[in-house]
């Protein structure tokens, strides 16, 4: 591959849980209802997505993988109010830099699928093939042409839990797709996809510690705020429960943090940190989610309203569940 394609893949793709995170949000635009994710050795050396969406045209399978090549904005106008989880086009080149990838497709309406086998980014084969609607994407051997980085992986057990944590936001994110997934063989997560986010929660956080938490819903201006949130008991020694989604993308947001924090403020709580999964919902244009290769970080049109919405949201909770 291209220098310019291995640093920007280098942004883009850190580690096994950031190809697992972008091949699922593509599944996820592409409408699926159900999304497998499969792991060997910590993503290392194998990690399968399968999705039922809608599948690329035979036509369109090379094209998906050059840089910026994307099927979901058009217009700087687009730009403004990003409805997908992906708009910049970078992911499948970026993976495709940095490993050997197999895709097998089948678009919507097609008779036919495809399978396209990439290597460092060159396409090295490419077949007819039948198959189901949706895509599988295979990426073996991740960072195999970059040395530099593969020192720089952990062991397999910490990557494929880090790739586990990846697959647990992304069900909490979107519970309406049933989430499937399997490390080394053995199945550690699905989530029924009933669209209900506290069916979602069960099924990552198991029932015991799903029941420490209690249900948060409020609006401010322009936006809602609903999830869950734990009760002061049953708060943790880490921020690793914290989960925090934007128009239903995963994000790390200070503000949101700040305010959930400052919410628990007067509690008595038995560890320093509490938990929540919280979906902010709000006009696409109020938010900037083209601040960062990872898509995980955000600008707020008004911190403060942010900061506000999410304050009082986890507040009233908190006192309801008092009375
Ligand atoms: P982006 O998601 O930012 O558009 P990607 O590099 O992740 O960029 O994907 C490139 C294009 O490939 C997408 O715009 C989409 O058209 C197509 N694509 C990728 N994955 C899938 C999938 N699972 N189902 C359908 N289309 C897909
Ligand atoms: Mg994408």
């Amino acid at each position: 591959p291209h220098v310019a394609d291995l640093i920007a893949a280098g942004e883009v793709v850190e580690r096994p849980a950031s190809v697992v995170k972008e091949l699922m949000e593509n599944a996820i635009d592409a409408a699926a209802a159900t999304v497998t994710v499969e792991v060997q050795h910590g993503g290392m050396t194998l990690i399968r997505v399968t999705d039922d969406g809608c599948g690329i045209a035979a036509g369109e399978a090379e094209t998906a993988f050059l840089r910026h090549a994307t099927s979901k904005i058009r217009s700087e106008y687009d730009l403004e109010a990003i409805g997908t989880l992906g708009f910049r086009g970078e992911a499948l080149a970026a993976i495709s830099a940095v490993s050997r990838v197999e895709l097998l497709t089948r678009a919507q309406g097609a008779q036919l699928g495809i399978a396209l086998s990439l290597e460092g980014g060159a396409v090295v084969a490419r077949d007819e093939a039948g198959c189901p609607q949706g895509t599988t994407m295979v990426v073996r051997d991740l960072f195999y042409n970059t040395p530099a980085r593969l020192k720089f992986m952990k062991k397999d057990a910490a990557e494929g839990a880090a790739c586990f944590a990846m697959v647990q936001r992304v069900a909490l994110s979107h519970p309406e797709v049933s989430v499937k997934f399997l490390r080394d063989g053995k199945q550690e997560l699905r989530t029924p996809g009933d669209g209900k986010l506290q069916s979602a929660l069960y099924a990552v956080l198991g029932r015991d510690l799903a029941l420490g938490f209690v249900p948060v819903g409020g609006s401010g201006e322009e936006m809602t705020v609903a999830g869950f949130t734990s009760l002061p008991t049953c708060c943790r020694g880490t921020r690793g429960y914290q989960h925090f989604f934007v128009n239903g993308r995963y994000v790390k947001s200070r503000t949101m943090t700040a305010a959930v924090e400052e919410a628990y403020a007067n509690q008595k709580m038995v560890g320093k940190f509490p938990g929540c999964v919280l979906h902010l919902n709000t006009r696409l244009n109020a938010v900037d989610v083209n601040v960062h290769p990872t898509k995980q970080e955000v600008k707020f049109g008004s911190e403060k309203r942010v900061f506000d919405a999410v304050y009082y949201a986890v507040k009233s909770a908190l006192e309801a569940d008092r009375t």
